[in-house]
């Protein structure tokens, strides 16, 4: 018996040694950026819609707002506007002409909420804000994910453009789906943000490959995939062909990497490096892949990278916000 009452005994101080670090991970995160000065607050997002949107958010960021508010906002506006042909309103079709939404965001608290395969619904990120929020679920898909938007008072619109609507009539005409690399049918925004308390949140949303088969999920709303924030480490975001991101779950890896003491800018390189070498034992044309990442350390130090050149990506900080091109692999 006394054995049994010692073993319970070191069992539970073992386990105990185990749990309460991570009940203080922050604060021992804290105490190795303590010493360190920390570029914050900071928003990255993904093409040349991201210096729009990274403006909204640094409305909030600068007044000492959180992350998550921050983000949510600034992808907001290319989900908003008809002009911008690859997320939200305006967004191009599925092969059946419905206009699709993909859309995740997560918080600093590993909070998460997402969407897929919504249609008419304007804004999908603020849906999965309210998955996040207000249910038991972390995921919420087609009828089901409208269902949900419509109860919490969204307005159901048509999404589909007249623009986006001709070219889907024209695209039927021959009605092959061969997604090139920067040819610019698709394209995500990807946002993440460190705010002045030091958190990290991530949003990304789409309207997805234009033309994909109905029901086509890609990698933006997938937790892992197209967005992953770990609020001990960074975060990252992701864009391109969906299928290759899923394939190495892509934005947990490049979180993982800057776990492992790699920086942003080394640990996207790594994360295409993967992809590239999959694609090549795969047997199949890098030529027309592209993938980019771009990512978010706790200390507001950020790289991206990608796997051919025209990806860019726009970074705001207290110096001001800029459009950079990313560095990619295939030269
Ligand atoms: N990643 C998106 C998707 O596969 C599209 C893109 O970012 O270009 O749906």
């Amino acid at each position: 018996m006394k054995n049994r009452r010692d073993f319970l005994k070191k069992t539970a101080l073992a386990s105990a040694a185990i749990t309460l670090p991570s009940f203080k991970g922050l604060d021992q995160n804290e105490l190795s950026y303590s010493n360190q000065k920390v570029n914050k607050p900071i928003v990255l997002s993904t093409w040349n819609f991201g210096i729009q949107a990274n403006e909204e958010a640094w409305k909030i960021l600068q007044n000492n707002g959180r992350a998550l508010d921050a983000v949510e906002a600034g992808v907001k506006i290319p989900e908003g506007d008809p002009n911008e042909r690859s997320v939200g309103y305006g967004g191009r079709p599925d092969r059946e002409g419905k206009v699709t939404l993909d859309s995740c965001i997560m918080d600093e608290f590993s909070n998460i909420g997402s969407v897929a395969c919504l249609e008419h619904i304007k804004h999908p990120i603020s849906v999965a804000r309210a998955v996040m929020e207000k249910t038991p679920h972390v995921m919420l898909v087609g009828q089901g994910a409208l269902d949900f938007a419509l109860e919490q008072g969204f307005q159901k619109e048509n999404l589909l453009v007249e623009a986006s609507e001709k070219e889907w009539k024209e695209w039927l005409k021959k009605s092959e789906y061969h997604p090139k690399a920067n040819i610019e049918n698709h394209d995500t925004i990807g946002m993440i943000a460190l705010d002045n308390q030091g958190n990290l949140s991530g949003a990304c949303t789409t309207s997805g490959m234009a033309f994909k088969m109905h029901g086509r999920v890609g990698d933006s709303p997938i937790i892992g995939a197209g967005l992953y924030v770990d609020n001990e480490i960074g975060a990252a975001t992701a864009t391109g062909h969906g299928e290759e991101v899923i394939r190495i779950t892509g934005c947990h890896l490049v979180v993982e990497l800057m776990r492992q003491g790699k920086s942003p800018q080394k640990a996207c390189e790594e994360a295409v490096m993967r992809i590239v070498k999959l694609t090549q034992n795969r047997g199949k044309n890098l030529k027309d892949i592209q993938v980019g990442f771009i990512a978010l350390n706790k200390k507001g130090e950020y790289g991206s990278y990608c796997v051919q050149g025209g990806f860019n990506y726009a970074v705001h900080d207290a110096t001001g916000n800029k459009l950079i091109d990313a560095n990619y692999f295939m030269k």
